[in-house]
């Protein structure tokens, strides 16, 4: 690329840098797009990847594949650490070197947030969290591994505990997660399993708050809540999660023995603005300007999760929609000074509305400032649709549409698969299990003196078996 131009430093290809990337394709600049990871995942999709409807492939694409016609643009792998604002210049560590600097005229960070346990890290450990593909097929992982282990369990007192799966938060991705393992409990465990008694399990979900999708208008959540208990999810409102451990959760004083808890309560933006010591909210979100830049610095601009900007008296929520359409304001701004023009107006978030599913063929909705709401068939059709026409290729529509049309049809899931994961080498037999037991020899006894993670609380997910999974 010719070095006269100006060098725009995107980093982040995920909603909010890939908008901004594409918005800058017409543009006689050098584009540079940073990002740890070669994908940009679709996230919305994510719980379907942990609940083995989809694959990891039917989400995400390499950011490089998304990009290759933009000649302007070069996509780097690597992770920013820090940035030198007044050296302009970013510092990145890549595959085999530290600290590389990368210059820039123009800078949009799009780094995005990840999961917080609200000062509780050592949760972690028990609790995953979904954020990228590693974490979904984690807690796919998780999931069907509690299966296994229910079945291969001759003791029916211990299956209900192994068959507890506990999700802490209920926003849309707990609803979501909630209600499509209750489904999979349903569908799968009943058609594929011999001795699991699909009655024993239970989902709970648990959150502080008074209601499920405090985001959504009252009667809206309550829709939500009754269609999650009809799927036999069982909603446990108003007392947060005390503690997570081996064992499972303790609520309201409650010790909720379980195998699977997962995390979707809360989320940190990424340490944007800690590298740039500027002013930030209390959760660390960059304060931007309303032309999304960072002040006194307008050549440095801060879009999506990573970012606060108030609107009408109220921050932008953390949503795909106002990372796209940020990504995209600060694009077409940078272009505009590349070419001596005016700058836009002021960023405006231009809201589309809310929308969640539960479980297969019902979905609810608000849009039109919540003036338009509705919940059931209708709705889950236009969350279909939406969610369709946004993943970021062809070829991942017509394949998650294909694969929902077959799973509706017969049942059939993505990809049940546990992967890293061999059983004889984390399961040695007891040295005193006789053989004949262990293989079940008499009365159909299966694995009697065999001692499974279950018993070991404080292992780690990895130690487990339950490490990155891109199957
Ligand atoms: C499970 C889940 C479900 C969701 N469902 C919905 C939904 O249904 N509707 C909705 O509107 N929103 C949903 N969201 C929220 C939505 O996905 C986010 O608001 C959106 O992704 C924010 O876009 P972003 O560009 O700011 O960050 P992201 O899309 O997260 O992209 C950040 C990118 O930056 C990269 N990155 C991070 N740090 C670095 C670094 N230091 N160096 C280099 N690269 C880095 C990451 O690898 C990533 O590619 C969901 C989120 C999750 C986790």
């Amino acid at each position: 690329m010719p070095e006269n131009i100006p060098r725009v430093v995107i980093v982040g290809g995920g909603f909010g840098g890939l908008a901004a990337a594409k918005a800058l394709r017409h543009t006689r600049a050098q584009i540079v797009l940073i990002d740890r990871n070669n994908h940009n995942v679709f996230q919305p999709l994510l719980y379907q990847v942990a609940t083995a409807v989809l694959t990891p492939s039917q989400i995400a694409s390499p950011i490089r594949e998304l990009l290759r016609n933009q000649k302007n643009t070069m996509v780097l792998l690597g992770e920013v650490r820090a940035v030198d604002k007044d050296g302009k210049r970013v510092f990145v560590t890549n595959v085999d070197r530290e600290g590389v600097p990368i210059e820039y005229d123009y800078l949009i960070l799009a780094t995005g947030s990840t999961h917080s346990y609200f000062g509780h890290d050592e949760f972690e450990e028990f609790a995953p969290g979904l954020k990228g593909l590693a974490d979904a097929a984690a807690v796919r992982n998780k999931a069907l591994l509690a299966f296994e282990q229910a079945e291969a369990e001759e003791n029916p007192s211990r299956h209900r505990d192994l068959l507890t799966f506990v999700l802490v938060g209920a926003g849309p991705t707990g609803v979501e997660l909630s209600a499509a393992i209750a489904s999979l409990i349903r569908k799968t465990v009943r058609s594929e399993f011999r001795r699991i008694d699909p009655a024993l399990a239970r989902v709970v979900l648990v959150d502080g708050g008074d209601r499920v999708l405090r985001s959504f208008s009252e009667d809206v959540s309550q829709a939500a809540k009754k269609r999650l208990e009809k799927l036999g999810v069982e909603v446990r409102l108003g007392h947060p999660v005390e503690l997570i451990d081996g064992h499972g959760v303790v609520v309201a004083g409650e010790r909720i023995l379980s195998k699977t808890v997962i995390w979707t309560a809360g989320v940190e933006p990424s340490p944007a603005g800690k590298w740039l010591g500027v002013e930030t909210d209390r959760a660390g979100r960059v304060r931007v300007q309303k032309d999304l830049t960072v002040s006194g610095h307008p050549e440095i601009f801060v879009v999506g999760d990573t970012a606060t900007l108030d609107q009408d008296g109220k921050p932008l929520p953390g949503v795909a929609q106002v990372a796209i359409q940020q990504g995209r304001y600060a694009g077409r701004t940078i272009q505009r000074r590349v070419l001596g023009k005016s700058d836009l107006r002021p960023f405006r978030y231009f809201d589309k509305g809310n929308m969640a599913v539960v479980g297969a063929g019902f979905a609810v909705l608000e849009t039109f400032k919540s003036r338009i709401r509705m919940k059931g068939l209708l709705a889950w059709l236009a969350w279909a649709g939406i969610h369709l026409q946004f993943l970021a290729q062809a070829n991942l529509r017509v394949s998650v549409f294909l694969q929902w049309v077959w799973t509706g049809l017969t049942r059939e899931l993505g990809s049940a698969l546990i992967v890293n994961f061999h059983a004889s080498e984390r399961r040695k037999p007891m040295p005193d299990a006789p053989h004949d037991a262990i293989l079940g020899k008499s009365g159909g006894s299966l694995g009697t003196g065999i001692k499974g993670p279950y018993d070991q609380p404080g292992r780690s997910g990895q130690e487990r078996g339950l490490g990155p999974a891109l199957t």
